[in-house]
């Protein structure tokens, strides 16, 4: 779909749009349309991907003053107030609206088994995952509210492992499974001002993250997976474009999983 597309030139701010699943859902919501705001802590990889949008046609549309670069890319650190804070503004000052899409994707793992983890490795992925969705969340609904903006979609990016646990990873399935409450709470929280909030939990998708994980147990779950094949960033952010547009305007406060039926 071309720049006109269904989104019609919103702004989507996707954090953790420098690699895998960001980067990806970056592609297919500038694909339908939008203007993308990519904010990641490798400002440098945000960049190459807003390089990327506009070498695949992110041409100017109606509504964008003409610029000839509709996207751009921001530095952020979403486990930080102050770092989250300046990103709206700096979002707002650039795009002159804020953002009505906004796909959190900025996650960590820290993997270690319960008895030997320690505090830090806790803290951290909490930090990151769920008080860092917390913040971006708070901004982007605090701008949107402040602007009077009707409407607005807000996607956390979970994870299945927040609903069944997995093996090393207390830590980030106790913050993904933190997510989904936290999904629901904004999405009943922020519906009188039409902004609707969803989660969609992938299952295991190959990007970056993925590449710290030992291939026996990729291949582990691979052999596990229903549809029998390990996850594409694409599969994730199809899902996200369907959250992010109208056609899912009666949805708010669910979990989508996007595991190709893995753990159903
Ligand atoms: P990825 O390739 O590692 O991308 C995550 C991006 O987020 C990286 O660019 C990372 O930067 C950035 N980031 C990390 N901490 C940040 C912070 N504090 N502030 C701003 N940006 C930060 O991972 P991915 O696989 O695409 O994962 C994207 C999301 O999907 C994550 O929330 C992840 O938990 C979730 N997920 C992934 C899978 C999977 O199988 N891949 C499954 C379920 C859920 P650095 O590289 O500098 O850390």
């Amino acid at each position: 779909m071309g720049p006109a597309g269904r989104l019609g030139g919103a702004v989507a701010l996707v954090t953790g749009g420098a690699s895998g699943i960001g980067r990806a859902v970056c592609a297919r919501l500038a694909q339908d349309g939008a203007r993308l705001a990519v904010a990641d802590r490798d400002e440098a990889g945000a960049g190459v991907t807003v390089g990327g949008l506009h070498a695949g046609g992110g041409t100017p549309h109606a509504g964008s003053g003409g610029s000839p670069q509709p996207h751009a890319a921001f530095g952020v650190d979403v486990a930080e107030a102050t770092s989250v804070t300046r990103l709206l503004d700096r979002i707002q000052e650039h795009f002159g609206s804020p953002p009505r899409i906004c796909v959190g994707c900025a996650g960590i793992t820290r993997d270690e088994f319960l008895l030997r983890m320690g505090e830090g490795a806790f803290r951290e992925v909490l930090g990151v995952n769920l008080t860092g969705t917390f913040l971006v969340t708070q901004a982007v609904a605090r701008a949107l509210v402040a602007a009077g903006a009707p409407g607005g979609s807000i996607i956390h990016v979970g994870s299945i492992v927040g609903k069944v646990g997995n093996l090393g990873q207390a830590n980030y399935a106790a913050s993904k499974a933190g997510v989904e409450g936290l999904t629901r709470a904004c999405a009943k929280e922020l519906a009188r001002f039409g902004i609707r909030c969803n989660a969609v939990l992938p299952g295991f998708i190959v990007t970056p993250m993925t590449d710290k994980v030992p291939p026996k147990v990729l291949e582990k779950f691979a052999g596990m997976v229903p549809l029998g094949r390990l996850g594409d960033p694409q599969d994730v952010a199809d899902v996200c474009a369907f959250l992010a547009s109208e056609d899912s305007s009666y949805i708010t406060g669910a979990s989508v999983e996007v595991t190709g039926g893995l753990f159903m």
